[in-house]
């Protein structure tokens, strides 16, 4: 838990969210500021800054998010398409340093993204 990040609060309780999932690694909750008909954040308990602070041990973890994010994609009837995105970084866009995967679907997508 780290006391100024408001992941870590919404997975304590104290920030208030919409959850779709939740287990004893990953909580899925949905985006305040939905960018596609889905926009679900999967986010594991841990407190991991960003995608570069991933180890080894944590191989498990990471399936397990990707397992949740195709669960909601499947009972949402994106399999024709969906993404599954981690922002890495300010030059990517990540504004919460608290890793999260975006799961969005529901439109269609162009590439290369923005
Ligand atoms: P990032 O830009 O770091 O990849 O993504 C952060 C995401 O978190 C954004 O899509 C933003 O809308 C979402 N977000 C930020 N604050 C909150 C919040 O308090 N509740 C929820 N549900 N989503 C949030
Ligand atoms: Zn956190």
């Amino acid at each position: 838990m780290n006391d100024d990040c408001i992941f870590c609060k919404i997975i304590a309780g104290t920030i208030a969210a919409t959850f779709v999932h939740q287990d004893d690694e990953v909580v899925a909750i949905a985006d305040i500021n939905p960018q596609a008909p889905t926009h679900v954040l999967i986010i594991p308990r841990r407190h991991i800054p960003t995608a570069l602070d991933l180890q080894a041990r944590d191989a498990s973890l990471v399936g397990r998010i990707h397992e949740v994010a195709h669960r909601i994609a499947r009972e949402r009837h994106l399999e024709n398409g969906f993404r599954v995105v981690v922002n890495n970084g300010p030059g990517a866009g990540q504004t919460v340093y608290h890793l999260h995967f975006h799961l969005l679907g529901g439109r269609p997508m162009r590439w290369p993204p923005g």
